[in-house]
C-alpha cells in the first residue's frame, strides 16, 4: 500500500512549491544512501521521498494526483515505475542544482562513505579529455591570437546519434544495476561498515545494454574523426598556462558527455627578447663613442622598431625603459615594459692601426676610471627612455 505523497514529505495538501522543495531536500539529505550505507530502510525512504517530490513538484502531475490519487500518475511514469534509479537521481539533482559537484552536494556527501559519492548518471561513459600543446610567438602573446587547430579525436557516430544502438532499436536499461552503472558492495571491517562502489559488470558501468548495436561504431557510439577547432588565446598568456575548452575532447561512449580539450600554452624562445613576467628585455650594443657622446639608437619592440635617445654618458648595464611596450597583463589592464639594456661593444679583432688608436686614447686621463669611480656599477639602473 503506497503512502500518501503529502504524508511522505510531511507537508500540507495546500503547500507551496517552495515548501515541497524544502521538505524533500531535508528528507533527501537525511536518507541519502551515501549517509546510510547498507541501510535498506533509509534507501526505501529516500526513494519514496524522491517519488513524492517527482509528482508534487510538477504542477500537472500534482493536479492529477490530487484528483485521482496514485492511479492518476501511474501512467505518466511509464513502465519502469519509479524504482528507476536514474529518475531518482534526476529528481535529486534537480533540487541540488543539476550537474556534478553542486556545492550542497559536495558539502554533505563529499568524502562521506569512503568515496561512495553518488552522482546523477547520464547514460554512457564520459569521454576523455584531450591535451594539445600550442606554441606561440611572443608577438602573438602580445596581441592575443585566434588559431584553428586540427585534432584527431573520437566524435559522435552520426548513424546512431551516439547511443550505439542500431537505428530503430534503442538501448535497454541494464537489469543488474537498474541503469546506475554501479554496484554497491558492503563489507564490515574493524573500522565499521565499508561501502565499495564498483562499476556494474553486466553493462561495464554504462547503465545500458545494446542488444542490437549500431554497425558503424560497433555499439560504441563514437568513431575516429578529425575536427578543426578555433581557439582564441587572450593576450598576455605565459608558458604553462592552459585553456580548457569544455566538451571539445573525446565524445563519450554511448552518448556519454564529451571530455574537455585542454590547450597547453608554450612560448617559443624569441631571438631578440627575454621575457620576465610581463616585461621584456633587449640587449642593445653601442660603440664606446656612442655611449660616451650619446646617440639615437633604433631598437625593436613587439610592434615594430622604435628610436630611443641614449643620453651622453650612458654606462654599460644601464636600462632604458620603454613604458607599456612589454606584454599585456593577462588579468589586469595595462602592460609590462620593455627594458633596453645598454652594452658597450668591445671589439675582438683589431688591426695594428686600430690598436695604436686605442693606445693613443688611453693616454688621455679622462678615459680611465679613478678611485671614486669604483662604485657600484650601473647594472640594473633604470632610466626612462625618450622615444621618437
Ligand atoms: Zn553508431
Ligand atoms: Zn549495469
Amino acid at each position: 500500500m503506497k503512502r500518501d505523497y503529502y504524508e511522505v514529505l510531511g507537508v500540507q495538501r495546500n503547500s507551496s512549491g517552495d515548501e515541497i522543495k524544502k521538505a524533500y531536500r531535508k528528507l533527501a539529505l537525511q536518507y541519502h544512501p551515501d549517509r546510510n550505507p547498507g541501510d535498506s530502510e533509509a534507501e526505501t525512504k529516500f526513494k519514496e521521498a524522491a517519488e513524492a517530490y517527482e509528482v508534487l513538484s510538477n504542477a500537472d502531475k500534482r493536479r492529477r494526483y490530487d484528483q485521482f490519487g496514485h492511479e492518476g500518475v501511474r501512467g505518466a511514469q511509464g513502465g519502469a515505475g519509479f524504482n528507476d534509479v536514474n529518475d531518482i537521481f534526476s529528481a535529486f539533482s534537480d533540487i541540488f542544482g543539476g550537474g556534478f559537484g553542486g556545492s550542497i552536494f559536495e558539502e554533505v556527501f563529499g568524502g562521506a562513505a569512503g568515496g561512495g559519492r553518488r552522482r546523477r548518471r547520464s547514460p554512457g561513459t564520459p569521454g576523455s579529455d584531450l591535451k594539445v600543446r600550442m606554441k606561440l610567438k611572443l608577438e602573438e602573446i602580445a596581441t592575443g591570437v585566434e588559431k584553428t587547430i586540427k585534432i584527431k579525436k573520437q566524435v559522435t557516430c552520426e548513424t546512431c546519434g551516439g547511443n550505439g544502438a542500431k537505428p530503430g532499436s534503442s538501448p535497454t536499461t541494464c537489469p543488474q544495476c537498474q541503469g546506475s552503472g554501479e554496484l554497491r558492495q558492503v563489507s564490515r571491517s574493524m573500522f565499521g561498515q565499508i561501502v565499495n562502489v564498483v562499476a556494474c559488470t553486466n553493462c561495464a558501468g554504462e547503465g545500458t545494454i545494446n542488444t542490437d548495436p549500431c554497425g558503424d561504431c560497433s555499439g560504441d557510439g563514437r568513431v575516429q574523426g578529425e575536427k578543426s577547432i578555433k581557439v582564441k588565446i587572450p593576450a598576455g598568456v605565459s608558458e604553462g598556462n592552459y585553456l580548457t575548452l569544455r566538451s571539445q575532447g573525446n565524445s563519450g561512449r554511448k552518448g556519454g558527455p564529451a571530455g574537455d580539450l585542454i590547450v597547453l600554452i608554450s612560448e617559443e624562445e624569441h631571438e631578440k627578447f627575454v621575457r620576465d613576467q610581463d616585461d621584456i628585455y633587449y640587449d642593445l650594443f653601442l660603440s664606446y663613442s656612442d655611449a660616451v657622446l650619446g646617440c639615437e639608437a633604433e631598437v625593436p619592440t613587439l610592434n615594430g622598431a622604435a628610436k630611443v635617445k641614449v643620453p651622453a654618458g650612458t654606462a654599460s648595464g644601464q636600462l632604458l625603459r620603454l613604458r607599456e611596450k612589454g606584454i599585456p597583463h593577462l588579468n589586469d589592464r595595462g602592460s609590462g615594459d620593455e627594458f633596453v639594456r645598454v652594452n658597450i661593444f668591445v671589439p675582438q679583432k683589431l688591426s695594428t692601426k686600430e690598436k695604436d688608436f686605442m693606445k693613443e686614447m688611453s693616454k688621455h686621463d679622462a678615459f680611465s676610471p679613478k678611485e671614486k669611480d669604483h662604485k657600484k656599477g650601473f647594472f640594473g639602473k633604470v632610466f626612462d627612455a625618450f622615444t621618437s
